[in-house]
Formats: structure tokens, sequence, C-alpha cells
């Protein structure tokens, strides 16, 4: 089995060392340019705020990343998953009362600890108390991107360069003149432009987010409401992240960063001082669900794409589950498969 992957972050990357852990050959193709990957903050929360209930498929999802990653930084020499655990600031007295709920629910014992109501460190800013999260971690998006990069540059599998649809010859699923079995798009958000799959919902979702340093914070607890303070390395915090629908309009914005801070000081009592300002494109799907498989008409092109606002969590057991699909034709899960998109091609 001979596959070309084109689109090497984190998508990318994962579908690539899940072949190459079936010991079958594998090309990726990267332009270099990466604006969703490197930028992430990279966390894995295992809860939804919003309704207070357990992120879609944590149960499966966490273990397996976590020795997904764990196997990475052992191949790749680099750390690049930190424990965290995160503090939610409850924003209403109905969002402690679902916590409450949640604690006395067998399901959610490895998702929360019990409220205590006298851990709160004091510059948490809080009207409604505050809950931990049993949150595995984050993973540090630019020391991920470049060791995998790095890593699988000098296994001679990635190679830097624009892919060039001209060059692909979709009858054959050839690229170049080089014949492969399977040729998968993980373009993050430009595969929006991508001719094959642009009847799928694929969404351009920008994110901006800061990077602060507080002295004196000292914390290693990731604090969250309607925005996250997550502690990196000495004094350095990332504040994240906006949402901007539908745009692919990477420019730094005021309103952007104003929004940030005013939601910063709205939950911590530090000053700060902002050291950095950058804004990424999130591949989203309107169901929140990936899109993965085989296109419906031109065989053996495939997509691995639309991770989302939670790429960091999804695409390990994702890559595995599409790798299986590939490899030994196991049934792609309905949630995640193109085919609940079958009907868009017809409208088309
Ligand atoms: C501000 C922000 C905060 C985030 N925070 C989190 C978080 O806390 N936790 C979490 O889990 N997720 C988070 N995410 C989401 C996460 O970053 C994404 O789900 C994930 O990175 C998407 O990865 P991807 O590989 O699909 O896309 P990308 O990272 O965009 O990678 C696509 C790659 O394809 C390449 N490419 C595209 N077209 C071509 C071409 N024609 N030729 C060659 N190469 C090509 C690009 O160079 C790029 O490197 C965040 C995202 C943003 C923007």
């Amino acid at each position: 089995m001979k596959t070309l992957i084109v689109g090497g972050g984190l998508a990318g990357i994962c579908v690539a060392h899940e072949i190459l852990r079936r010991d079958c050959q594998v090309t990726l193709i990267d332009s270099g340019i990466n604006h969703s990957s490197a930028i992430a903050a990279g966390m894995i929360n295992p809860m939804t705020f919003r309704k207070m209930v357990k992120t879609w498929m944590g149960d499966e999802l966490i273990p397996f990343l976590m020795e997904f990653y764990s196997d990475l930084e052992r191949k790749t020499g680099q750390q690049f998953f930190f424990e965290r655990t995160i503090r939610r600031a409850f924003s209403t007295a109905h969002e402690r009362e679902l916590w409450l709920e949640r604690e006395r629910d067998e399901e959610y014992r490895n998702y929360i600890f019990p409220i205590s109501t006298d851990d709160t460190p004091p510059y948490v800013r809080e009207e409604f108390g505050t809950g931990v999260v049993k949150c595995p971690g984050y993973i540090d998006a630019k020391t991920f991107l470049d060791a995998n990069q790095t890593y699988l540059r000098r296994k001679g599998i990635l190679r830097t360069e624009e892919f060039d649809f001209d060059q692909l010859d979709v009858d054959q699923s050839s690229y170049n003149g080089e014949r492969f079995d399977a040729i998968v798009f993980s373009e993050g958000y430009r595969g929006k432009q991508n001719p094959f799959f642009q009847y799928l919902p694929l969404e351009t979702t920008k994110g901006e987010v800061l990077t602060l340093n507080i002295q004196g914070l000292d914390t290693k607890e990731i604090v969250n409401r309607k925005c996250f303070i997550l502690p990196t390395h000495n004094d350095v915090y990332k504040l994240g992240a906006t949402f901007t629908w539908k745009t692919t309009d990477l420019s730094l914005t005021e309103e952007a960063k104003e929004e940030l801070l005013s939601q910063y000081s709205d939950l911590i009592k530090k000053p700060f001082h902002v050291a950095a300002h950058e804004a990424g494109i999130r591949p989203t799907v309107a169901d929140r669900r990936p899109l993965i498989g085989e296109h419906p008409k031109h065989k053996r092109i495939y997509i691995f794409n639309g991770m989302g606002t939670k790429g960091y969590m999804i695409a390990p057991y994702f890559a595995r589950h599409f790798v299986e699909h590939l490899v030994d034709h196991h049934e792609l899960l309905e949630e995640v498969s193109i085919v609940r998109f079958q009907n868009y091609l017809k409208e088309e």
C-alpha cells in the first residue's frame, strides 16, 4: 500500500504515523506554512462547559490520545504533552448546580473533581465558585509540529512543496507521474478550495490568541470562563481564543485583542504584559464532526479533514480509525464518514 498525503499539519501527521505503524509506504507533502496546528492552544478538555457535559467520545478519545502522543514523544525525542488541570469559574448559579449534578453521576468520576469551597486561588474573580476538570493536559502545538515534521523529513517522508493539482491524474491516482493506492487530502482550512470536495460543508473559523507575561500568577492550572488562560512555561501564558466564522482573513485585529483582554480582566486579578498576538484558521464543520472517507466518484481519492476546534483531541483516534478503513476496509463510523453528505453531491 502506497499513500500520498497532502497537508502536514496535525491531521496529516497523525495519518502518516498510523500508516508507518503498519509498515506501509507514505509520502507527505506540506507547503511549509501552517495557520492552525501551529497556532492552537492544544488543550485536551474532556468537558463541554456550555452544557456541562462530557465531550463527544471522550471515553474513547482520551485514553487513546495519551498513548498516541507519548509514543510520538518517544519517537521524536521531544516532549510536547504537558499535564494541566482546568479550573472552570462558573458563569451562573445554574452552571454550578449542573456541576453538582455531574458530581453525583458515576459517569463523571474520571472527569471532574468535587467542588471544594475553599480552594479557589485568590487571583480568580468569581461569584459562583469554581470547579476543577481532570484534564489530561495540553499539547505544545509548535513543538509538536516542529518535532514531527523534522522526524518525518529525516525519514524521507515529508517534502516541503506546494501540491500542484495540474500534476494530479485523478483516474490513474498518480501525482507527477507516480502512482499511489490512496491520495489523502488533509489540507486544513485550505481544503475549502479542493476541487474534489467542494460539495462538503467545510468551514473556516478564525481564532486569535495572545501570549501574556503574568508575573506572580504562578500556577499550573488552566483557568477558564469565556476565555482560557493556559500556563506554558515560567511566567508565560496563552490567552484565547476568539471565534470569527466563515473567514480566511488572517489579519490581527484590535477588536479581538480587546475582547480577550476584557475577558481576562473579568477573570484574573493580576497585571500582565502582552508579548504576542497570533491568528489561525480552524477547519470546522457545522455538525462538529470530522470529514473522513473516499470520494464518492473518484476512487482512491480521500479526505481526512474537518478536525474543528478540538483537533488535538480528535485527530489521533480518527487517524487510526481512518487507516483501518484504508488498509483493512473497516467501515467508517457514520458520524464521521462523508457519506453523510452524499445528498449534497447530487445537488451540485
Ligand atoms: C486559535 C486556535 C486555537 C485552537 N485551540 C485548540 C485547542 O486548544 N485544542 C485543540 O484540540 N484544538 C485547537 N485548535 C484546533 C486545531 O488547531 C485544529 O483542529 C487542527 O490543528 C487542524 O489540523 P489540520 O492538520 O487539519 O490543519 P492545518 O493545521 O491547517 O494543516 C494543514 C496543512 O496542509 C498544508 N497544505 C494545505 N494545502 C496545501 C497544498 N495545496 N500543498 C501543500 N500543503 C498544503 C498546510 O501547509 C498546512 O500545514 C485551535 C485552532 C486555532 C486556530
